[in-house]
């Protein structure tokens, strides 16, 4: 039965599958809409912490303001549904972003750099709170779809902390963020968090740019010692160990502090501090990244060895198309695979990481035995479904078709965009027959 109220109390099956149609329809515009705001966007770069209080925020707009001062057109945006502080370290609480034609622009802060907080939207800091996780993802999505950025070096993104729902529905909504910087505390606890963000990353074939340790050591700004409140080191010995690079540490400084609750950057505030020193060095690391990744790229148009970076320059070409069929039920995952009546096959650019096209296709009247081979048939190469049985997976097998079983029933372009980003697991059958 259909969730849709309208839906509710008709026994018209069409009806309810033109209503799964729509959503599948629209689904799909919005990606095409949020793919659109971003194509001009060169480098996008998440920002990620395993929990809030480390310093995620201020990293992300002090390396914001240090792209901006090497002449790097930058945007920040700030999706921290839950606590959004930008607006807080930039002065900016009163800000109220200009809509214009259906989209809403950025705040122009300085020549070179533009920010855009979902705190701006927010009528009080209650209202993440009481959303349930839907209502937040159409918020978040609703706000990546309208926000007009323009030509871009760099868009930062402080994400919501942790590694739940919301950061992965931004990770893939951003749609193959170049790489992520995860900002820890030396505490023991935080850096197992660290752990799980670089999971987290490697889950979604997001690259780690590195670890950066913040509020690591206390420097006296009287007798200039320094003094190790936490036991320092252990985000440098973590990225080691999980072998991702490590950015580096600042320390804690009164500068930094008073810089933000004045609204400002310590970096352009506070230029002979510690921290800013200690910052510098990390941002620059940020561009060295860059620059390697495109010197890598230019390697490979020059005929050298193919990269990451390359290939999603050249992700349009035929051979990096294919197809995913799913089972529907009610516009959704079917538990049940060899007893759907419908199927959505999409066209995806898997190098791209991103979908083409969708058709639903009405399935063939039952037979066992029968789906793989018209699943084949259809040039399809991958099927995701939440039951399937044995026979039946033999055969996709054979057929040399990769299946996803025991995939939990959810709309089907959010699991495709699962699929692409690397995140789709098999779990537990839900029924094999
Ligand atoms: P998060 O985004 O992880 O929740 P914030 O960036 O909002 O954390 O930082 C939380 C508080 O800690 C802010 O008041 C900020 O000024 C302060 N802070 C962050 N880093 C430092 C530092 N190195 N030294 C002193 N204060 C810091």
């Amino acid at each position: 039965m259909s969730d849709n109220k309208e839906c509710q109390g008709c026994s018209s099956s069409d009806c309810s599958e033109s209503a799964a149609n729509k959503h599948i329809k629209n689904e799909l515009e919005d990606h095409e809409e949020i793919t659109r705001r971003l194509s001009n966007i060169e480098h996008k770069v998440l920002v990620l912490s395993g929990k809030g209080g480390v310093g995620k925020s201020t990293v992300a707009a002090n390396l914001a303001f240090y792209l901006a001062q090497q002449g790097k057109k930058v945007g920040l945006l700030d999706v921290d549904i839950h606590g959004p502080s930008i607006p807080k370290l930039l002065g900016l609480e009163d800000a109220k972003p200009q809509g214009i034609d259906k989209t809403i622009l950025p705040i122009p802060y300085s020549n070179n750099l533009k920010v855009m907080s979902i705190g701006f939207m927010l009528r009080s800091q209650d209202d993440a709170v009481i959303w349930r996780g839907p209502m937040k993802y159409g918020v978040i999505k609703q706000f990546l779809m309208d926000v007009q950025w323009g030509d871009l070096d760099y868009l930062i993104v402080d994400s919501p902390p942790g590694t739940g729902d919301e950061p992965l529905s931004i990770a893939q909504m951003l749609q193959k963020p170049e790489g992520a910087i995860i900002v820890t505390t030396p505490q023991d606890l935080s850096v197992l968090d660290v752990r799980k963000c670089i999971n987290f990353c490697r889950k979604l074939h997001i690259p780690v740019m590195g670890v950066v340790e913040n509020m690591s050591g206390f420097v006296c700004p009287g007798c200039g010692e320094r003094i190790d409140i936490f036991k320092a080191g252990g985000g440098a010995r973590m990225a080691n160990e999980l072998d991702v690079p490590y950015l580096g540490s600042i320390p804690i400084d009164q500068a930094v502090t008073m810089a933000s609750d004045a609204g400002k950057s310590f970096i352009v505030e506070a230029k002979d501090s510690g921290a800013t020193a200690a910052f510098q060095n990390i941002a620059k690391k940020v561009l060295e990244y860059h620059k390697q990744r495109l010197g890598d790229a230019s390697e490979y148009f020059s005929g050298g060895a193919r990269t990451d970076t390359a290939a999603s320059h050249d992700s349009s070409t035929e051979e990096n198309r294919m197809r995913i069929a799913l089972p529907l039920a009610g516009g959704k995952l079917s538990p049940h695979f060899g007893h759907c009546n419908q199927f959505a096959i999409f066209d995806v650019d898997k190098a791209g990481g991103k979908t083409i096209g969708m058709e639903m296709v009405d399935a063939p009247p039952h037979e066992p035995g029968l789906l793989p081979k018209w699943l084949k048939d259809k040039d399809v190469e991958v099927v995701i479904a939440g039951g399937m049985g044995q026979r039946a997976k033999g055969l996709f097998e054979e057929q040399n078709i990769e299946v996803f079983i025991g995939v939990p029933s959810d709309d089907p372009q959010t699991l495709v965009s699962t699929y692409l980003a690397g995140g789709l697991e098999s779990g537990d059958n839900l029924c094999d027959h």
